[in-house]
């Protein structure tokens, strides 16, 4: 690992803690090459994959194909606006007792659970009411 590739890890966690997007690996690789032109997508697969084992960023299963990240690894979770695709914070007490009301009806192993919400955003809910009253 040479330093250029800590420099470019280092570029990928400062876009990540910049934005409250979740971005797709896609999305980090457009924003990582306007600074090294060079870098390869399979790279900053590499560099995702590595700072998610190294619990530095979240990995996020939405219920798309893409993967998004999170630089945010508190405990939260997550709410998919069916009209704009994005995918917002959900600051929620805990309900891990799911885990517990699996175990009862699974005789394997339960580790834990995904649990992504879906629903409309207050920004589109806005928009369509704003349309309404024309
Ligand atoms: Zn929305
Ligand atoms: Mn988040």
């Amino acid at each position: 690992m040479g330093i250029k590739f800590s420099r470019q890890r280092q570029c990928i966690i400062e876009y990540l803690k910049s934005t409250k997007e979740h971005p797709t690996a896609e999305m980090v690789y457009r924003y990582v090459q306007k600074e090294y032109p060079n870098i390869s997508l399979g790279t900053v697969y590499r560099n995702l994959k590595l700072l998610t084992e190294q619990g530095q960023i979240k990995r996020l299963y939405c219920g798309d194909a893409c993967e998004r990240f999170d630089s945010d690894i508190k405990e939260h979770n997550h709410v998919i606006c069916k009209n704009c695709g994005r995918v917002l914070d959900l600051y929620m007490e805990p309900f891990d007792h799911i885990n517990t009301l699996a175990r009862a009806h699974f005789s394997g192993q339960i580790e834990g659970h995904v649990t992504y919400f879906y629903g409309i955003c207050q920004e589109c809910l806005d928009i369509d009411n704003s349309n309404e009253q024309l």
